[in-house]
């Protein structure tokens, strides 16, 4: 698919970034330039649209993932709800706290933003471990959602993070 590849070329690699040893994958650069941006909207809503007839809830994770969810959601004419780090968010909320390399954090979703039985689709920019990708598929249970589908730009296989999404995860690129 060429819009893949021109995607996959403005991904770039920041070896020992935020830690030495990290190859930290950039999606930003897709962003400067608005036919990428484009490209990888539609592939995002083709596989959406491949993978279910129906969606009421883009769920997007915090932060990268509120740069696709909404323009996702637009275009399937359904809900944007977002899922942020602990106290973030105003009104009532709903938790999950999740285990990191060191130590924990927590999700939070708005009280009533997620109706018992919505389909959703949860995006982020990449998966690596699966902790937070889990985390969140737990949230979105919690609160009665029908997980459809979780989407990533960028899967990084090696860590086989996909073994903790049991739900099951799709990726666009894979390192
Ligand atoms: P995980 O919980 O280990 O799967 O990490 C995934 C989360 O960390 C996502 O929300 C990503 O935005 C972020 N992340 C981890 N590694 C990278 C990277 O190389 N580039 C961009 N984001 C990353």
């Amino acid at each position: 698919d060429e819009r893949l590849s021109r995607v996959k070329g403005a991904v770039r690699g920041f070896p020992d970034f935020p830690k030495p040893g990290i190859l930290f994958r950039d999606i930003f650069p897709i962003l400067r330039d608005p036919s990428l941006l484009k490209d990888l909207c539609s592939l995002m809503l083709d596989h959406i649209r491949s993978k279910t007839s129906e969606v009421d809830v883009i769920v997007g994770l915090e932060a990268r993932g509120f740069l696709f969810g909404p323009i996702l959601a637009m275009e399937l004419g359904c809900s944007f709800v977002p899922i942020r780090k602990a106290g973030k968010l105003p009104g009532k909320t709903e938790k999950v706290e999740y285990i990191l390399e060191y130590g924990k954090d927590v999700f939070e979703i708005q009280e009533g933003s997620i109706l018992k039985g919505q389909k959703v689709v949860i995006v982020d920019d990449l998966l690596a471990t699966g902790g937070t990708m889990k985390a969140a598929c737990e949230l979105v249970k919690k609160v009665g959602g029908d997980i459809k589908d979780c989407l990533v730009v960028i899967e990084l296989s090696d860590l086989k993070g996909r073994d903790k999404v049991p739900e099951g995860c799709s990726s666009l690129i894979n390192y």
